[in-house]
């Protein structure tokens, strides 16, 4: 170490000198400047100095360290550019003070949430949000992603990115009404109006009409076949031929667009770990297998594949999760389901907490109720708990004693209690994410306006300032 006059050291960082004492710098050991000597390749042996090429403004902040043996940030210093900072001079974030933490650690929140995003609307294909990926990210993959981009054909283009042409625009409008379509559909074809008598399969129907029958003996019937009904009425009549044909002719286009979205794919491997396309699928099988059962009710002789029909038959009312192709043209949408599934730790909680509070007090008040018999089984003071706690309360069952009215309150008010913390953390999760997606969507407009903001190569700043407003 050299050690100049009165044990002082000059250190110049960025350009600002700072004279330090030799023996406050020992404070740390193993950090950089405890272990400075003259034959330190920063040296200058002709200044008696120190040189690096440092921000001044974090090294105020480092110094303090050394002095107080705890570290501060002001604002006038990014977090993620002090994290650097300390790393080179060689000092650990477990000397950050408590009453900084949170400045800093929300810096370094804000940069994670960020990069989720990135990471949610990046694509290659398209768009500004790959440049600003690779930028903000320190991603130097260009020249791969742009190969990809160049092999992607223009079929995939078209049928992945709304945004890319008007054609495609339209093309996933159109694709969105017959989303809707599909599902009206569904929900048409269980209203007794829009069905018919069941013409398909003769032979194992018998050949009587549903049509024949008053309601009343449709009610004896079902009753003496132990089903209710309306599985009756399911099972006697089928869907008109006109939704048919519509329901068959909407699920052909998906199939079409489904195959050439597929064979176009580049990357077949990224086409089976997209969650959309595998809901798609799914969709697609289950109107499938749906539609074979429909036409051929003679397959539904067992109860296995009358299970199988029913499950599959509400499958397809998950046809309005295909609405959320839409989420290509309106990004927020994308920004809902990131915020969704980053809350899985809230939700988490709120169904621990909840599910704790309902053995609580379904065993609470079952015990305060035991003399008037009031529940059946612990099961239903379980319902009991959750109906009171979510403040739905049916009525189907309610306390009659003293002590259950006690516990009724105290019941409700957890309740309340329960369900209010983790839902604001919910919120604020989305709202934070929105947030950002905002931040992000002004610097995407940013770099497309980029030609713009820029002067002229012959505009001068005289000519700026007299520029007329
Ligand atoms: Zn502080």
């Amino acid at each position: 170490m050299s050690v100049g006059e009165k044990g002082f050291i000059q250190l110049n960082i960025g350009g600002t000198v700072f004279c330090v004492q030799a023996s406050s710098v020992k404070t740390f050991p193993s950090s950089l400047l405890s272990q400075l000597d003259t034959t330190h390749s920063s040296y200058n042996k002709a200044k008696d100095c120190y040189y690096f090429d440092q921000d001044p403004v974090s090294f105020r902040h480092v110094l303090n360290a050394y002095r107080n043996g705890e570290l501060h940030v002001t604002r006038d210093v990014c977090p993620q550019q002090f994290r650097r900072d300390l790393e080179f001079w060689g000092l650990t974030l477990d000397l950050l003070a408590p009453c900084c933490w949170k400045y800093f650690y929300e810096t370094m929140e804000d940069v994670e949430t960020i990069s989720k995003i990135l990471a949610t609307l990046s694509h290659p294909a398209h768009n500004q949000v790959g440049i600003i990926n690779e930028n903000k990210l320190g991603n130097t993959d260009r020249t791969n992603n742009c190969e990809k981009v160049k092999s992607t054909s223009k079929l995939y283009t078209f049928l992945e990115e709304p945004t890319s042409s008007l054609g495609a625009k339209i093309f996933c409008y159109l694709y969105m009404v017959l989303a809707v379509a599909s599902i009206s559909l569904v929900i048409i074809s269980l209203e007794q109006w829009a069905r018919v008598d069941s013409y398909i399969d003769p032979k194992t129907m018998s050949n009587y009409s549903i049509w024949d029958f008053s309601e009343l003996e449709i009610a004896i019937i079902a009753q003496a076949s132990g089903v209710s009904v309306k599985v009756l009425w399911f099972y006697l009549s089928d869907p008109a031929l006109s939704v048919l044909v519509l329901d068959l002719s909407i699920l052909t286009f998906f199939v079409i667009e489904t195959v050439l979205h597929f064979c176009s794919c580049p990357d077949k491997k990224s086409y089976w770990r997209n969650t959309y396309n595998l809901v798609k699928i799914t969709l697609i099988l289950s109107t499938a297998v749906t539609l074979v059962f429909e036409m051929k009710k003679s397959l539904l002789n067992s109860d296995l594949r009358f299970i199988a029909y029913i499950f599959c038959k509400s499958l397809c009312v998950m046809r309005l999760l295909l609405v959320f192709r839409l989420r290509k043209l309106y990004r927020s949408l994308d920004i809902l389901l990131l915020s969704m599934s980053n809350s899985v730790r809230e939700l988490a909680l709120l169904l621990f907490a909840f599910s704790v509070c309902i053995i609580i007090y379904g065993i609470l008040i079952s015990a305060a109720e035991v003399q008037k018999d009031t529940f059946d089984n612990i099961f239903n003071a379980m319902w009991w708990a959750l109906i009171t706690m979510t403040t739905i309360g049916y009525g189907d069952y309610f306390p009659t004693t003293s002590m259950g009215y006690l516990v009724g309150v105290l019941c409700a008010i957890n309740g309340l209690i329960v369900l209010a913390l983790p839902v604001a953390a919910l919120a604020s999760n989305f709202a934070k994410f929105y947030t950002h997606y905002g931040h992000f969507a002004r610097m995407e407009a940013e770099i497309n306006n980029k030609p713009n903001i820029e002067p002229s190569p012959g505009c001068t700043v005289e000519d700026l300032e007299n520029k007329p407003d």
